[in-house]
């Protein structure tokens, strides 16, 4: 397995084909950094003592220990140790920890490259085992690239002006297939190795060029990856650990990118479009079930410490907020449970989480992003936002003012308050906060696509039927 510094590495090795700011970058540049360092959180953790176990697994057909974040998940175990790993690791870099999006991914390309052999006899599955099997004996960071520029929302990929706007093959010969098109979002595309790109939806028979499932290395010719990074702010005094993480996102433009042959999953098809967006879907939705409670875990700490350090503990109205948020946390941690113990086995093996269960904690996880943070609004009080700057604190001549006036709870020094309110600020008035809470909605699919997936799977008319009965009601 991989060390982080072997990661590290293996980034500065790649083309540079990230452009950011106006300006080419390479993969070490210092805004490119805080993302990468939450990937070294995953590396790290695979030979922590304490977390090992949690974080690895052993490939059942190799026998070789291997990192849960590339492993399938054979099992409810499996999709157990998967939820409860994203738990620890966005607990650790403060917020997403982002190498689900390759776990959920290979998990749904294993269950789509199966089924389409199976009703057409074409090869991918065995293509995408043999990809499978490099991925995990190198220990890399694949990104989850679909969702597609899309045009005008309101119209199907065949139907838009310019046919580019969702990914698609617009040549193909013996060697392989040529793409084009772009996909926007993408997280971590600025420091994986691999894209893996698929539909963002269902197809019909009319839309064929864009049923299309390949893995690329994410430096390859004719691919550009327009990046922004975002991060909680510098700190130049307080160093703290939050301050060194952060991510990327990036637009994808393929500029007709050749994709040889063993690299592609899905060409045509159009059948399963739909069949990879959605197990992809309901896979990262349940592991929004591990991330979402980590987030909320921190939301409690930063009000709960709050109190404390104000001099406010114990008062109802806080006791009230902490309360409803374990609610509301644990709720959505036990719909990842529920979905992992009804989850259902494909024809390739991997264990795919209950719709139902996986769509409900997400989408309860979406709605209460903004009631989270709102009341740790109305916890940290004004001054998280209005507070000097950091060398004000530190400043011979402001400091004795800083430290007599900031102290609240006497109890606890004003360095504990000033650490404390420089992070309930990253967390609520930076532009990455911003950057995160929309994420918390939209990532993995915003809540009306959920309500579309629980619409779709849930049987509304047997509930009818319950009432009928108890009603007297006879059809
Ligand atoms: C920080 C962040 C990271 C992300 N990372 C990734 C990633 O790594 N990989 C990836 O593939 N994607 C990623 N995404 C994309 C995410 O999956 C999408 O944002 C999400 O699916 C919503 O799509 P959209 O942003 O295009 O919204 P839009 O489609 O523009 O939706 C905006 C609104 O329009 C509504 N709407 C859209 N179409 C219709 C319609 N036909 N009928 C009615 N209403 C409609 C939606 O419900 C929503 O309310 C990320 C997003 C964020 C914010």
């Amino acid at each position: 397995m991989r060390t982080s510094e072997d990661y590290v590495e293996s980034l500065r090795a790649m083309r540079p084909n990230v452009r950011m700011g106006g300006e080419s970058v390479r993969r070490d540049d210092a805004r490119i950094e805080p993302g990468i360092n939450v990937m070294r959180i995953t590396y790290d953790a695979a030979t922590d003592p304490e977390l090992e176990e949690l974080f690895t697994t052993t490939c059942p057909d190799t026998g070789k220990k291997i990192s849960r974040f590339c492993a399938l998940c054979r099992s409810s175990d499996d999709l157990l140790k998967k939820q409860k790993m994203i738990r620890t690791g966005a607990r650790l870099s403060g917020f997403c920890i982002q190498r689900c999006m390759g776990t959920d991914t290979m998990n749904a390309l294993s269950v789509t490259t199966k089924d389409i052999d199976d009703a057409h006899g074409t090869e991918y599955y065995a293509r995408f085992r043999e990809f499978l099997r490099r991925y995990q004996d190198e220990d890399q960071i694949a990104a989850a690239v679909m969702t597609d520029a899309k045009g005008d929302r309101a119209k199907r990929p065949h139907e838009q002006v310019d046919p580019d706007l969702h990914v698609r093959v617009v040549s193909q010969n013996k060697d392989g297939i040529i793409v084009r098109g772009a996909k926007a979002d993408i997280t971590m595309a600025s420091y994986c190795h691999e894209l893996v790109v698929f539909p963002t939806r269902s197809l019909t028979k009319d839309e064929k060029q864009w049923a299309v499932t390949f893995a690329i290395p994410a430096d390859t010719k004719n691919l550009h990856i327009i990046n922004r990074a975002t991060a909680p702010r510098q700190r130049k005094i307080l160093k703290a650990p939050l301050n060194t993480y952060g991510s990327s996102d990036a637009l994808v433009v393929f500029d007709d990118v050749f994709v040889p042959w063993d690299r592609v999953f899905m060409c045509g098809e159009h059948e399963f479009a739909g069949t990879m967006a959605l197990t992809f879907s309901q896979c990262h939705r349940h592991s929004y079930c591990g991330c979402k409670p980590a987030v909320d875990d921190i939301v409690m700490g930063l009000i709960a410490l709050a109190a404390e350090y104000y001099g406010v503990e114990g008062k109802s109205h806080i006791r009230e907020k902490l309360c409803h948020l374990a609610g509301t946390a644990e709720l959505i941690f036990a719909a990842g449970i529920a979905g992992a113990v009804n989850s259902t086995k494909s024809a390739s093996g991997v264990h795919v989480p209950d719709a139902i269960y996986a769509n409900v904690g997400r989408r309860l996880a979406g709605e209460s992003t903004y009631e989270a943070w709102g009341m740790v609004a109305d916890v940290a009080g004004g001054f998280p936002v209005t507070m000097p700057f950091e060398e004000d604190y530190f400043d011979p001549t402001t400091r004795p003012w800083m430290e007599k006036y900031t102290v609240r709870n006497p109890k606890i020094s004003a360095e504990k308050i000033h650490r404390l309110q420089r992070t309930i600020s990253d967390y609520l008035a930076s532009s990455w906060a911003g950057v995160w809470q929309v994420a918390a909605v939209h990532g993995g699919g915003s809540p009306a696509m959920e309500t579309v997936a629980i619409a779709s799977n849930y049987d509304f008319n047997e509930r009818k039927n319950i009432v009928k009965r108890l009603a007297g009601i006879e059809d």
